[in-house]
């Protein structure tokens, strides 16, 4: 079964047609793990998993919205991640890149929901563009104990430090471009024991459909880009990936989408 670990079905490149797209996926006997952003695009994400079942859901405060959280933002997450289609707090981090919020502001956030996760049980979808020190200086004094480096973008040296708390990496188009030799090296080199895929629609469209709005059927590309990266059959990654889901995320039942 194909897994897309990261997808924000959610966002309004969607709005137009949000329906014939959930069509497609279920006919591809897909399971959809939607991430929230923020506290309208959590709920969002908890009423799609309500919806469909081949959508599960996650919930927290994206870095970019870090500084309109809202007060009682931890108390919204916390009521969010008790319905059981919730699999994890995220997506939540830090982002030095485009720098949309103090980065103060950002690592009080994505520190109080690491907290949040960690009260809960559950684990993390995480964040990290440009900000790798501080990730994983945050991560390692959270206590946090499972999670997913979304979109992986790191060294293989610090994968290692990421690994030793107990973190899985996903990977999506990015994997696919020329220019991409970090995502290229790791997604290769990683144990496979260790790897998700993910499309972070509406972002990241593979090649050759760089550019254009992504959706989750994507994650066939994905998929055989990784297969050839390493040098395995698709089958092999769709078997190891799906099976690294299950691990990283105890709520999932895979009741959703087609058996295979
Ligand atoms: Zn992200
Ligand atoms: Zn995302």
């Amino acid at each position: 079964m194909l897994i897309d670990a990261h997808a924000h079905l959610d966002d309004e490149a969607f709005d137009g047609d949000r329906e014939s797209v959930m069509k497609k996926i279920r006919e591809k006997g897909m399971i959809v793990i939607n991430a929230g952003s923020n506290i309208e695009t959590s709920k969002f994400s908890v009423e799609l998993s309500q919806k469909h079942d081949f959508i599960y859901a996650c919930v927290g405060i994206h870095p970019h919205e870090a500084a309109k959280a809202g007060q009682n933002y931890l108390e919204t997450l916390k009521q969010l991640a008790e319905y059981e289609r919730v699999l994890a707090i995220g997506e939540i981090g830090l982002d030095y890149h485009y720098d949309f919020c103090d980065r103060e502001i950002q690592k009080k956030v994505f520190a109080e929901q690491l907290e949040l996760a960690k009260e809960l049980g559950l684990p993390v979808v995480v964040h990290d563009r440009e900000a790798h020190r501080d990730t994983l200086e945050i991560l390692q004094k959270s206590g946090v104990k499972k999670g997913l480096m979304h979109c992986y973008s790191a060294s293989l040296e610090m994968a290692e430090e990421f690994m030793k708390i107990g973190f899985y990496f996903s990977f999506g188009g990015t994997i696919t471009f020329k220019n991409a030799s970090r995502p290229k090296q790791a997604a290769s080199k990683l144990p496979l024991d260790k790897i998700l895929l993910e499309t972070d629609c509406p972002y990241l469209s593979p090649e050759p459909r760089r550019g254009k709005r992504n959706d989750p059927t994507e994650i066939e590309t994905i998929a055989s880009a990784l297969a050839k990266l390493r040098g395995v059959s698709i089958e092999e990654i769709e078997r190891a990936t799906a099976s690294n889901v299950r691990n990283l995320f105890g709520r999932l039942t895979l009741t959703g989408g087609r058996n295979r």
